[in-house]
């Protein structure tokens, strides 16, 4: 196999030629077909997130068809084609029973690694996944089998930003028809939290980015209402857009800096939700006004959009289906997995919604 790993942070990513375990009990062997770029990576490679362990096979957003299994895997059998969840589960610990098997406390992620062809050296796997590898070595609950008729790429945006985003809106805020949202940040995320709240029915869906680019592009995602926080305080004319109320719902999307998380409880009305889907760099600290939530506002964090991969993921296609859920307006362009550096700076640049890379 191949894969792009990256050894050390704020440099490049360096292709190698690895050697790949069998599958041993309870894993699954996949060809990767597609994967996405995700912000996630990017924040390891610049060095924000320091807690996953280099040499790292980075990616997390991946669609694959199973190559073999393992002794016991029941779910897949050889050919079947599936998303990878990153969020491998136990199926038993008190989040899984519970039906959330996003927030599982015993995550399984396979022991035996890909290996550097030659040395040996073992090299890790992002989440348990590592889909910037040709093939891989996932859990078999990190395998959601799909319909066969469904484009790699697509179904790959599934497996991470569709699901965060989407599902943020429609399993974690609950938004409901007729109410309305603000949306800090239209990136891959954040434009997948918009066409979630419009497939929840809201009404009135407010996005606010920096980029004129992202706002022409959240319109065609469902924003009634775009607020370029360069020029306009976007508190102040979130407020205007609703009768002076706020909105029912605000999102964080981007994850960098303290200021929108802090803007999305200032922008809703009394008992309004603010959820925060921005994975933050750690230590990024959030000072609010404790008055700020005395009318009775919720904030909640959400975690790969509060899904049940094995249920979120068929039903997320299903809308796809049905062309209620956009996915190829996602794709803006597609690398082929040696350009993973030229696809991070366009990521960087902020040119792209999505990104997706092919194997060979
Ligand atoms: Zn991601
Ligand atoms: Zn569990």
């Amino acid at each position: 196999m191949k894969a792009a790993v990256l050894y050390k942070a704020q440099t490049p990513l360096v292709m190698e030629e690895l050697d790949i375990p069998e599958p041993g009990p309870s894993q699954v062997m996949v060809k990767m077909m597609a994967s996405g770029v995700c912000h996630s990576d990017w924040h390891v490679v610049k060095g924000e997130w320091t807690h996953l362990p280099l040499p790292i096979i980075l990616g997390h957003e991946g669609a694959a068809i199973v190559e073999a299994v393992g002794p016991g895997v029941t779910n897949v059998v050889p050919g079947d084609h599936v998303i990878l969840s990153w969020r491998s589960q136990c199926g038993y610990c008190e989040m899984c029973q519970v039906g959330w098997p996003a927030l599982c406390t015993n995550i399984q992620y396979p022991k035996e690694r890909p290996t550097l062809r030659g040395s040996g050296t073992q090299i890790n796997q992002m989440v348990g996944i590592g889909s910037f590898g040709s093939y891989q070595i996932a859990h078999e609950s990190a395998a959601v089998p799909i319909d066969k008729d469904i484009p790699f790429p697509q179904a790959a945006l599934v497996g991470c930003g569709v699901t965060t985003g989407v599902g943020a809106a429609i399993n974690t805020a609950k938004v409901q028809p007729g109410t309305t949202a603000a949306i800090f940040g239209a990136g891959g995320v954040g434009l997948n939290v918009i066409q979630g709240c419009a497939i929840a029915g809201a009404t009135t869906i407010i996005a606010v980015d920096l980029l004129d680019f992202k706002l022409d592009l959240a319109k065609e995602f469902g924003a009634t209402h775009t607020v370029n926080a360069s020029q306009d305080d976007p508190v102040a004319k979130i407020k205007e857009l609703t009768g002076g109320h706020g909105t029912h719902y605000a999102f964080e999307a981007i994850g960098l800096v303290e200021q929108p998380f802090i803007q999305s409880i200032q922008c809703t009305r009394p008992r309004g939700i603010s959820v925060w889907v921005g994975h933050a760099p750690h230590g990024t600290p959030v000072t609010i006004d404790a008055r700020d939530l005395m009318l009775e506002k919720t904030v909640i964090g959400s975690m790969y959009g509060s899904s049940q991969p094995m249920v979120t993921f068929p039903r997320l296609l299903d809308l796809y289906k049905s062309g209620k859920l956009k996915l190829d307006e996602l794709i803006s362009r597609t690398y082929p997995v040696e350009q993973i550096n030229e696809a991070f700076d366009a990521l960087g640049n902020g040119e792209v919604a999505r990104s997706t890379l092919s194997f060979e």
